[in-house]
């Protein structure tokens, strides 16, 4: 069976092209979502930063030495929080085969 496809903007029916023969809007599912891909990327890399992040940049520049530091704690204990849960999962891999 033939695929057939009704441009949503247009209401034209057209066979399996990628684009609309009459208006040329996108109708390949694969195409479209390609653009969603691409627009979700572009909002992801221009969406503002979160209040938290904010806030620990402002402790990275902070004036004060404590604050500065408490940065630095807080990022290594990150590191070795991921680092000891990465384990843990590669651990728990391998014991499984
Ligand atoms: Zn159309």
């Amino acid at each position: 069976m033939a695929v057939r496809r009704k441009c949503p903007k247009c209401q034209n029916w057209n066979g399996s092209e990628d684009y609309c023969q009459f208006c040329n809007e996108v109708l390949s599912p694969l195409i479209i979502e390609e653009i969603r891909e691409k627009e979700r990327e572009e909002r992801r890399r221009n969406a503002p930063k979160t209040s938290l992040d904010n806030f620990i940049d402002s402790w990275e520049k902070s004036p004060s030495l404590f604050l500065r530091i408490l940065y630095k704690v807080c990022y290594t204990v990150t590191a070795i929080v991921m680092g000891i849960a990465f384990l843990f999962a590669y651990l728990t891999v391998g014991s499984n085969g």
